[in-house]
């Protein structure tokens, strides 16, 4: 079991398997952003194995994330071999739905139940602008063919005059489809050239704007993550907030992040990293990086510290650490 210095037992690990993405969504990266240079990323038998090393250390669940996961070449076979694994209780995956169709049967092969998709407009001409070229029909075809096998979860990132005019048509979109909806406070990562001050909408504000036509009923739904949960009356939808600005959750935080170049990030919204990757390819014995491990768990960041006026404050991007 993997505890840290606050006694938070450590049990989900988010793997950003590529930070590079079919998307170039505004509030996540920079039309021109520059990616990790491939022979910095961890291999795919490397992820596999960095898994494994987790899992025997007690992580339960794991979250394959990105960048798009679903773009990263041999996802499948991570994929396969995590899926078969007796001691892991969840695999699951962040992803923009663009590439759901052809990775649908590997999905439902390797037993993922349920999964976030991110979806911000569902206009498409404001879903391409958001995205920076995304096409929202491929997208929404591909929720309509998963819908029935893999429970989805959607994620919203809502700002102001980009898509909080959307917000109903989002919540009846998910409300007809038995979807439950997250909405994600955006968060100061990645120097991006995006004005995150004056479209930031806090999860107060978004539930006002819910309640102006659907009643909530709060619900202890708990996913393992960090949203606070609440179900639309009369409907199967339950609308999570997560505010790492306005309502702090760190007390209960679980999980820790490993990035495409294999390092291991204690906090999103802290620069502490500890380098895994140079461990694991130097040594064929898992020993030396579970002590690596076993050793982060001391220095893990008692919060995060976000600031939105203050520039930014993290230097990485979200697609870098994943989401
Ligand atoms: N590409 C996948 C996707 O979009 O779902 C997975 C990676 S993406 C980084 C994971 C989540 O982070 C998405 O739901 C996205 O909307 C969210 N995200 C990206 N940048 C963000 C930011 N600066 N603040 C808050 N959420 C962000
Ligand atoms: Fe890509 Fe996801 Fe970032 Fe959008 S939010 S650019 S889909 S990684």
């Amino acid at each position: 079991m993997l505890v840290d210095q606050y006694q938070r037992k450590i049990s989900y690990l988010r793997l950003s398997v590529t930070d590079r993405c079919d998307f170039r969504c505004q509030y996540c990266m920079s039309e021109d952003i520059e990616f990790m240079p491939k022979q910095q990323m961890l291999t795919i038998e490397e992820m596999t194995r960095l898994s494994q090393i987790f899992i025997n250390l007690g992580i339960t669940k794991i979250r394959l994330t990105g960048g798009e996961p679903l773009v990263r070449r041999g996802i499948d076979d991570l994929i396969g071999s995590l899926g078969k694994n007796k001691k892991l209780k969840e695999l699951t995956l962040t992803t923009n739905g663009s590439q759901l169709d052809k990775k649908y049967s590997i999905l439902k092969k390797s037993g993922i139940k349920r999964i976030n998709v991110s979806l911000d407009s569902l206009n498409a001409k404001h879903f391409k602008a958001i995205t920076r070229g995304g096409d929202l029909n491929q997208v929404l075809s591909n929720l309509e063919l998963i819908k029935n096998n893999i429970q989805v979860k959607l994620n919203v990132v809502l700002m102001k005059n980009v898509n909080d005019h959307e917000i109903n048509d989002l919540l009846n979109y998910a409300i007809e489809r038995h979807f439950n909806i997250t909405f994600i406070e955006q968060m100061p990562l990645g120097d991006i050239g995006f004005d995150r001050y004056n479209s930031f909408i806090d999860s107060d504000k978004t539930k006002e704007l819910i309640e102006s036509n659907f009643s909530l009923i709060k619900i202890p739904l708990s996913t393992g993550g960090p949203a606070d949960y609440w179900k639309i009356k009369n409907t199967d939808t339950a609308v999570g907030f997560i505010s790492p600005h306005t309502h702090n959750f760190c007390e209960a935080c679980n999980r820790i992040r490993v990035s495409a170049d294999g390092h291991l990030h204690l906090c999103l919204g802290q620069e502490n990293k500890i380098n895994l990757i140079d461990p694991l390819r130097a040594s064929q014995s898992d020993h030396e990086v579970e002590k690596v491990i076993l050793e982060a768990m001391l220095v893990k960041p008692k919060s995060h510290d976000f600031d939105l006026q203050s520039k930014t404050q993290i230097i990485r991007f979200m697609s870098h650490t994943g989401g």
